[in-house]
């Protein structure tokens, strides 16, 4: 085993050495097991042409392993105690990475195309264990704010990952499901005993893989209404999307325009793919309705 990760040992000597005490409201359960942060790296497929982005670095337990591999890495902390620290442990265990490792110090969900203007490459790979309180919002907001992001890695609570990855007819269908599916395809690719962490979490976790489509399904205009209907439709998730849609298709036509669509008004959300709510963001657009 190579002494250049971190153990249960350095982990806890590292956050006493820094004063830090993990806290639940960032979701601060740190990776203390090697051969997890191996496994991740090695499913994440990312070696030394990779450019990745990790969201939450911590102590930098994963950072180390994807920094190991040769890979570029940003990385994106929102406290400012772990951001300070990081560059040092990445120079002091692995001296040969320093160069290919930067962190931003801000809230992930604030990042900007102008943090990332700079940097040597744009990231195609995310690669992270995400805040548990904030994993959907951050995943949303890097897939939107990222294009060239192609392929991801993410540990996340197993009950999240099991509803970003569920399908139609599921009963984890939701949102974030169909949401999802419009930038790509998402599985599960492991899961996670809750005793590598520390402290050790109240969940379970799951490993979440993600690969982007090589072509859109849509516009930009076609996905901020497609996505207006998800939320319209799962907002009343056991009414008949006739009824559900009308906040947003206008009570009067959204019949006429979910027909036009070729889908049943009497179907419900779960049973849509994001195909048919772009279908129906279709149909909205094309109608004089
Ligand atoms: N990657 C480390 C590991 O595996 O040991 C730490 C993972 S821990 C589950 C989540 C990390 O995300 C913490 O370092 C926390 O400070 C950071 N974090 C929480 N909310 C964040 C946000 N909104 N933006 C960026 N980082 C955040």
């Amino acid at each position: 085993m190579s002494s250049a990760l971190l153990g249960p040992v350095e982990v806890r000597e590292l956050a006493e050495r820094l004063d830090v005490s993990p806290t639940k409201k960032l979701g601060q359960n740190f990776v203390i097991d090697p051969n997890t942060v191996r496994k991740i790296v090695r499913l994440a497929g990312v070696g030394a042409e990779t450019a990745v982005i990790e969201i939450g670095p911590g102590l930098g337990s994963l950072t180390l392993g994807i920094t190991e591999v040769g890979a570029d890495v940003t990385a994106i902390e929102i406290d400012s105690r772990l951001a300070a620290e990081l560059p040092n442990t990445i120079r002091a265990m692995q001296p040969e990475a320093a160069e290919r490792f930067r962190v931003i110090h801000t809230d992930a969900l604030d990042l900007a195309a102008a943090h990332l203007a700079g940097l040597p490459a744009q990231p195609t790979a995310l690669v992270a264990n995400l805040p548990y309180n904030v994993s959907v919002p951050i995943l949303m907001h890097l897939l939107e704010l990222i294009p060239t992001l192609d392929r991801g890695l993410v540990m996340v609570q197993a009950e999240v990952g099991y509803r970003i990855a569920a399908g139609p007819g599921s009963k984890e269908y939701g949102a974030p499901s169909a949401k999802a599916t419009w930038y790509g395809e998402w599985g599960i690719a492991g899961t996670v005993s809750r005793r590598i962490f520390w402290p050790v979490p109240g969940v379970d976790s799951v490993l979440v893989s993600y690969e982007r489509r090589a072509e859109p399904i849509g516009t930009e205009a076609e996905r901020v209404l497609t996505f207006e209907l998800v939320n319209a439709a799962f907002a009343q998730r056991r009414k008949m999307i006739r009824q559900a849609l009308q906040p947003v298709l206008g009570a009067e036509h959204a019949v006429a325009i979910i027909e036009q669509a070729g889908i049943a008004p009497t179907a419900r959300a779960e049973q849509l793919h994001i195909n048919d709510f772009l279908a129906i963001a279709r149909s909205r657009a094309a109608s004089d309705l």
